[in-house]
């Protein structure tokens, strides 16, 4: 016996969704590739990636194997039990990076609460209470609980929801001094995207993340790496810190991960993992059959010279039209970010318009996001196919020739 759909339009979403969300005019009914299409037949070409996260496109077949197989088996079983899955994900991305333990959770803000929550133990444990202070960059994003908003750098998504978490400040990003002006041996540990996402695709010069590794280790302060938007491939290595060569004590994975399906994942050295010991932390999805299997597809395709290289050469070609396109219309005025996480950073006339911009796209069949309200953010698949960007290029510049009267 199957389920009876009932008709669901997208007018049906202000009737019975909490409203946090401002969804498009159109619903999505199937992807392929980087193609998608809406409930009227209408096809669009996606250059968000579900924000960052369908790694390999929509509808892999790799990854509809790995989900199926593994829905033909085992779902849950909850952390009473381990899975084969979770173990070989974690063998996995042990492997391919500095870490000796994986803690496993189902979004990037559960894998960033798990890394903060570990620090502080981690400080409570080897120093005592007062080694409790965290620090992170003005203008970060590390998700939306309430301790995750607190060490965010974004007071916009913070403030209203009575006290805050205690202990957390924030430096501007890139500025060492000021770093080195807040950091004390009361910090337990300094949370850095190494391109922060969400505040504007904005990347880490390298002498900055090299002398905060070396600030972290002259204060016995842990250095955590939010790649939840940046890892997985995105910037044409596995994870961003392998490009500046700066290894983390915590690095924190979602997003692309699951490839679509909700996994995150913290990665630790045995050192720090110690202090996180039975029953200190817990969750009951985390590790999940499913999600692990789907984990373990993506980072199998992902991590091989094909896909991580196939990343440069498709940069290339973003980068190259975007700024041509930039020239002639006079809307972007730079271009930055590593690999398939670019910015378009709008110029001074079109300064808070980047929703527009995006609104624009979507009246012609691309799907593109913002990040901010100044920069145009393209997080595609990364192995979306050269002529599926050449079609999606085509469609951004009808939009900005319509934008701009052209
Ligand atoms: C998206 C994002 C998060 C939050 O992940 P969720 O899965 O939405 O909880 C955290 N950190 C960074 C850098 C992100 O881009």
């Amino acid at each position: 016996m199957s389920v009876q759909h009932a008709p669901v339009q997208r007018a049906d979403f202000d009737q019975v969704m909490v409203p946090v969300f401002a969804p498009a005019a159109f619903i999505p009914v199937r992807g392929e590739g980087s193609r998608v299409w809406d409930q009227s037949g209408r096809e669009l070409v996606d250059f968000t990636g579900g924000i960052a996260v369908n790694v390999l496109g929509h509808a892999h077949p790799a990854l509809v194997e790995a989900l199926t197989e593994q829905a033909q088996k085992l779902w849950h079983v909850s952390n009473v039990f381990t899975n084969e899955p979770a173990l070989r994900l974690a063998k996995l991305l042990i492997a391919a990076t500095f870490a000796d333990r994986v803690f496993f959770a189902n979004s990037g803000a559960e894998a960033n609460e798990a890394a903060f929550k570990l620090a502080r133990r981690y400080g409570h444990e080897v120093a005592g209470p007062e080694k409790c202070e965290i620090i992170s960059a003005l203008n970060s994003f590390h998700g939306r609980t309430l301790f995750t908003v607190s060490v965010a750098g974004q007071p916009k998504y913070s403030e209203g929801f009575g006290p805050k978490i205690e202990g957390i400040s924030h430096v501007p990003f890139n500025d060492l001094e000021a770093l080195r002006a807040q950091i004390s041996d009361k910090t337990c540990a300094v949370v850095l995207e190494p391109i922060q996402g969400e505040g504007g695709v904005m990347p880490a010069d390298q002498a900055y993340l090299e002398g905060v590794r070396q600030l972290c280790d002259q204060h016995g302060a842990l250095l955590i790496f939010d790649e939840v938007q940046t890892g997985v491939g995105r910037t044409g290595e596995l994870f961003a810190y392998m490009h500046y060569g700066v290894t983390p004590d915590i690095l924190t994975s979602a997003k692309s991960l699951g490839g679509g399906f909700p996994v995150g994942a913290m990665l630790t050295s045995e050192r720090v993992a110690k202090h996180f010991g039975v029953g200190v932390h817990g969750t009951t999805y985390g590790g999940n059959p499913l999600a692990c299997a789907v984990g373990e597809a993506v980072i199998s395709i992902v991590n091989t010279p094909e896909v991580l290289g196939g990343v440069a050469r498709r940069s290339e070609r973003f980068k190259a039209a975007l700024l041509r396109l930039g020239a002639q219309y006079g809307v972007f005025e730079q271009v930055r970010g590593m690999g398939l996480l670019l910015g378009a950073v709008l110029g001074e006339a079109w300064k808070g318009r980047a929703g527009e911009v995006m609104k624009a796209a979507q009246e012609e069949d691309l799907m593109i996001l913002q990040a901010g309200p100044d920069v145009v953010r393209f997080a595609p698949s990364l192995v979306i196919a050269e002529a599926d960007i050449d079609e999606g290029l085509a469609r951004l510049e009808r939009a900005l020739a319509r934008l701009t009267g052209a």
